[in-house]
């Protein structure tokens, strides 16, 4: 991830979208938005929910205050704008009808497929081949630090085949315990009790790459930040970091013409 422009102005960009020379996009940071001015762009910003709600939207839908965690359009001119401070911002770009999205990805949105189905929904509306689709992650809470809950992961198990894979130090006390489905585990309170104070860290990187690959997407076109919100507290807001009342990144992605 590098700055994206020529100038240094504050947001971050991937280097494969860089190169579709009919776009723009910018993933902001703390010190820096998206720079989509109003006389060249309308943005579209959903009240986001955690949900797997996908949009398809124009420049009016500027005005509607529509809910949803995912936008997608092929109208120049309207930037699609997302917000996040530790959930994962992706931006999907296909090149060959000029079609382009932005997903809110949380965990929660992570878990119903947000990702995956937004990909489903521009093959569906706009006849995209997703072997053509360029994906990048913005900046996001990364493996290192999204510590969660054995019932997260629970959750993830019961979505995904692949679904360890999505979690580093399932249990670094005692690995097999904590593999065991919970149902096995009727050792009796004291096990249960325990298995209440394990966590996990989730990789919502690995997490979105795998819905992509499953939705077509080609790994190599898969653009990873790796960039972790919570660590970077010089570039970054992070809600687990600042709690309540942090500041948000804005991203952002639209056709220019
Ligand atoms: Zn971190």
């Amino acid at each position: 991830m590098r700055a994206s422009g020529a100038k240094n102005d504050g947001v971050l960009g991937a280097p494969e979208l860089v190169k579709q020379t009919w776009l723009k996009h910018a993933f902001g940071t703390r010190h820096a938005d998206p720079d989509f001015s109003p006389r060249q762009w309308t943005a579209v910003r959903l009240k986001q929910f955690h949900s797997d709600l996908i949009r398809v939207v124009s420049a009016p839908d500027a005005e509607t205050h529509l809910r949803g965690d995912a936008m997608i359009t092929a109208d120049p001119g309207v930037a699609l704008m997302v917000a996040a401070a530790d959930c994962l911002p992706v931006l999907l770009a296909d090149p060959e009808n000029r079609v382009v999205a932005a997903i809110h990805a949380g965990w929660r949105g992570t878990l119903k497929r947000i990702t995956q189905k937004t990909v489903g929904a521009m093959r569906a509306h706009f006849g995209c081949d997703p072997e053509k689709i360029v994906a990048a992650f913005g900046p996001a809470i990364q493996v290192c630090c999204l510590e969660v809950g054995m019932e997260v992961v629970d959750d993830f198990r019961t979505q995904f085949v692949y679904s360890d894979e999505l979690f580093d130090k399932l249990d670094p006390v005692n690995p097999a315990l904590v593999m065991l489905p919970r149902q096995h585990l009727t050792g009796g309170h004291a096990v249960m009790r325990d298995l209440e104070d394990r966590h996990a860290f989730l990789s919502l990187e690995e997490a979105n790459s795998r819905q992509l690959m499953d939705a077509g997407v080609a790994n190599a076109r898969i653009f990873r930040s790796g960039v972790c919100t919570k660590c970077r507290a010089d570039l970054l807001h992070s809600y687990r970091r600042e709690g309540p009342g942090m500041g948000q990144q804005r991203s952002a992605i639209g056709i220019t013409g």
